[in-house]
């Protein structure tokens, strides 16, 4: 059964103002052309907001997101004026843990040769799925300070893996692997010195692997996947890694595909809710300016449509960007000259 077929629309902060609407006129095209009948709600939530009236993420919506939505399509959170950046903690970790969003799900698609820093690489050379794990390890905050601001200070960050919580991320990943005829799964951790957490990591990555035989199971640790996504990006096909550990390699991955313009994620939770946004920030020193790269929006927009039931909208989706990228219909910073209207309209021209 298809998810709910409504998003909800959250521009936030800085270029995400503009990157939003951007990929919403491709929606509106596409709708135009297919006729989906996806409803939209728009949601003033971000850094206005809150200094306007303190609301950062209002509880019942929460609920209503869960009930009612089919996905969440984010710009960016984050503003100068809001330096303890609550607002971005609450909508966008919040979401992370009380939608149970445990798939962080970023592509690394190189498109074109020519925005790879690697050499001699192309398209068919970085091709990676990487699935981190978005609900646990370091990010649930449970530690704490002791004699705060003392010489004596203790600050002790403690690590969550569950096994119910690995089991899922690295099932998912063989599921992908295996729908999509992917012959590897190479999982990441850093068990030779993180001996509690990340053995278990490496059980439960045994256990689950062995119910897909047909795909090769691997693992490095994560400072040798760091080296090798550099000196051999092509080994990979689908990456599992914890909280912390995606975070760092994606990144890395965002430029070894072409920059962080091009960076497209998701945060989901199979059959529901989901959460789907560019990978950059909110760009405050280009905001306003007409100039923000739209194409990672419109990357994430297609895998949105892709978590709503429309896969062959986010194939042509992709297809468009890679146009554009070969004919340089794209902004200053990836060397063009356009703006992000421009691009819109060069990505809305190719899909006819
Ligand atoms: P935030 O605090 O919201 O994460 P940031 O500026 O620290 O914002 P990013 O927004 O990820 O971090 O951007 C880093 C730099 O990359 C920006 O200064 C901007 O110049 C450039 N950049 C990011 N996204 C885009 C984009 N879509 N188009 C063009 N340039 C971008």
């Amino acid at each position: 059964m298809r998810p709910h077929q409504k998003i909800a629309v959250i521009a936030g902060d800085g270029i995400g103002q503009e990157v939003v609407p951007a990929a919403l006129r491709v929606l509106d095209h596409l709708e135009a052309k297919h006729g989906m009948g996806i409803e939209r709600e728009v949601f003033d939530l971000g850094a206005e907001r809150y200094l306007r009236d303190g609301t950062t993420m209002p509880a019942e919506l929460m609920d209503r997101f869960r009930d009612e939505f089919g996905a969440i399509f984010l710009g960016a959170l984050g503003d100068p004026r809001v330096k303890s950046n609550v607002h971005a903690k609450d909508i966008l970790l919040g979401s992370r843990f009380q939608l149970d969003l445990f798939i962080n799900l970023r592509p690394i698609k190189l498109l074109d040769p020519r925005y790879c820093p690697l050499k001699d690489k192309g398209p068919d050379d970085i091709d990676i799925m990487v699935f981190r794990e978005n609900t646990e390890g370091l990010y649930t905050g449970v530690g704490g300070q002791f004699k705060r601001d003392t010489p004596d200070e203790v600050a002790i960050e403690a690590e969550i893996n569950t096994r119910k919580g690995v089991e899922r991320i690295i099932r998912a990943a063989f599921e992908y692997a295996d729908a999509r005829g992917k012959k590897s799964v190479c999982m990441s951790d850093k068990s030779n010195a993180m001996r509690h957490g990340h053995d278990l990591w490496q059980r439960t990555f045994k256990e689950v692997a062995a119910e897909y035989p047909h795909i090769e199971p691997f693992h490095l640790y994560v400072d040798v996947l760091a080296m090798e996504l550099v000196r051999c990006p092509e080994r990979f096909e689908v990456i599992v890694t914890n909280n912390l550990f995606g975070d760092i390699i994606t990144d890395l991955g965002a430029q070894i595909q072409g920059g962080i313009g091009l960076a497209a994620s998701g945060n989901i939770h199979p059959g529901q809710v989901s959460l789907f946004e560019p990978v950059h920030g909110s760009a405050p020193d280009i905001a306003g300016q007409g100039i923000a790269n739209p194409l990672a929006a419109v990357l994430s927009l297609g895998m949105l449509l892709e978590h709503l039931g429309y896969p062959e909208h986010h194939e042509s989706l992709k297809d468009a960007v890679a146009h554009c990228l070969e004919h340089q219909h794209v902004t200053r910073e990836l060397g063009g000259e356009l703006g992000t209207d421009a691009v819109i309209d060069a990505v809305i021209a190719f899909l006819g």
